[in-house]
Order: structure tokens, then C-alpha cells, then sequence
């Protein structure tokens, strides 16, 4: 392993126990739901505020007895119950597109079957369904029962990465979630990948934030080439995340439309 990429990982380890001394690890995870209903909370909530994607998805829940009869009803109705979220008139047609997918390579709408398939396997597995990114893939894996060590990163776990030069800034979020993960140490189980997503996240939602970063009171001022050079004064401007990627408002597990 070179230099760099030693530093690297040494500095990623550095910032996951600083970031869990502040925000209290191990984080409780915040669902309890079976994959595929996971996959469709994570679909609804792209770019969208957390209480109204868990308004629609609640709504679709009361409004349908399963899936299979989602996935088979008329399209305007679909669109109608989810309103709230941002581009119904999108998500709608994408969530029945996903789940005819799903019928059609597994022959049942259900993921459960990952649970015994390794976790690069089970990414690639979700990824090949037109709709689903590393994202996503990673949220299923990761916040639903199955509970797996995949690393879901969002657009403020970004930001913190991009500012403490743990990735390039012209890294975007999409290919961001394998550097990100080839930092962790691999022996880390589901729980400890977790942590280091939610910790990162919420350093972004109430320290790191996207236009005026508290450098001042960051417990990772010490790691950041970012902040100190806010703090010496120097005309840095803040590290921000490449335009190719999506700013989202308190995203946490989405890819793009
Ligand atoms: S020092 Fe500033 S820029 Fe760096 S992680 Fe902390 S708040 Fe963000």
C-alpha cells in the first residue's frame, strides 16, 4: 500500500472516532424495514424533506394491501398518493418500473434473497435495475433488516469528505461511495460502517455546513486543510462539492431522477 493511501485511511480512522466521540456511537439505526420496502422509502425520498417522503411513504402503505398491488395500479393514482415528495410525476412511473424489474429477474417482489449474497455482489445485484444507484443500493443494504456493511454516502457526508481531503473535490457522489469505502478498515462489521455514514452526515447537518462551515468549534479542525485555512484567514474559499453532484437538503439516502 502506498504512502498516500495509508495516510488517507489513517486520517479516515482519525475522523470516524473524533466524529462518534461527538454524535455517540454505536447510532441506533433509525428503520426496521424489509428490503424492498426500504427501496421504496429510499426511492420516494430523493431531494426530498425527510417528513414528507415518510408522509407518501405511509400513504402508500395505507393506500395499498402489498407492493404487487402498487406496482399494478394505475400510474396517476401512484403519482396522486405521493405528492408532497419532490417530481412525483417521475418517482411514480420509476417505482412500478422497479418493481416490474424486480418480478422479472427474481420472479417475486422481494430482496430478502441478498441477505445470504455478498455485499459488492448484492450493490451490482440492485444496481443493474435501471433507477437504483450506489446510493440507494447502499441504503437497502445498509438501513433496512438486512443490515449489511455497505456505505451510503449523501451530499453532506460528501461535503465533509471533499473539505477534509479525504476525496478530491472533483469526486461526485456516485463514484465518491467506493473511495469512500476502500478507506474504511475492512474488518469493520455492519454497525461501525453505519456509524461512520451517520456520523458524517450529521457533522455535515449541524457543523460542516454547505455555506458557512463552524470551523471555529469542529471537532476535526485538526484534520481539515479546509478549515484551518479558513482560520489563518487565508483567501481559501470554502472546499465545495464538484456542481456534478446533486445539493441536497437533507438528503440521506438517494440518487438522482
Ligand atoms: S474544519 Fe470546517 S470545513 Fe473542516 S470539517 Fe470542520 S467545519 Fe467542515
Amino acid at each position: 500500500m502506498n504512502q498516500d493511501l495509508q495516510d488517507l485511511k489513517a486520517k479516515a480512522l482519525a475522523i470516524h472516532e473524533r466524529l462518534c466521540a461527538v454524535y455517540g456511537c454505536p447510532i441506533p439505526y433509525f428503520h426496521t424495514l424489509d428490503p424492498l420496502s426500504e427501496l421504496i422509502s429510499s426511492l420516494l425520498s430523493h431531494r426530498t424533506r425527510n417528513a414528507d417522503s415518510g408522509h407518501a411513504y405511509k400513504a402508500l402503505r395505507a393506500r395499498y394491501a402489498d407492493w404487487a398491488e402498487m406496482m399494478n395500479a394505475p400510474l396517476e393514482e401512484v403519482e396522486e398518493t405521493i405528492q408532497g415528495v419532490t417530481w412525483p410525476e417521475q418517482k411514480a412511473p420509476r417505482l412500478q418500473a422497479v418493481l416490474r424489474a424486480l418480478q422479472e429477474r427474481h420472479g417475486a417482489l422481494s430482496l430478502d434473497f441478498l441477505k445470504d449474497m455478498p455485499v459488492e455482489e448484492a450493490r451490482a445485484w440492485l444496481e443493474s435495475i435501471p433507477g437504483i444507484g450506489p446510493k440507494t443500493s447502499a441504503a437497502v443494504l445498509s438501513f433496512s433488516t438486512l443490515r449489511k456493511a455497505a456505505l451510503p454516502v449523501d451530499s453532506h457526508h460528501h461535503r465533509v469528505a471533499v473539505r477534509t481531503g479525504l476525496i478530491a473535490r472533483n469526486v461526485a457522489v456516485g463514484p465518491s461511495h467506493a473511495v469512500l469505502f476502500a478507506l474504511l478498515p475492512s474488518e469493520w462489521d455492519a454497525q461501525t460502517v453505519y456509524d461512520n455514514h451517520e456520523v458524517m452526515m450529521l457533522h455535515g447537518q449541524r457543523c460542516c455546513f454547505f455555506n458557512s462551515p463552524a470551523c471555529g468549534r469542529c471537532a476535526i479542525l485538526e484534520l481539515c486543510p479546509t478549515g484551518q485555512a479558513r482560520m489563518r484567514g487565508e483567501d481559501a474559499p470554502v472546499a465545495k462539492p464538484s456542481r456534478t453532484q446533486p445539493i441536497g437538503t437533507s438528503s440521506r439516502y438517494r440518487d438522482g431522477p
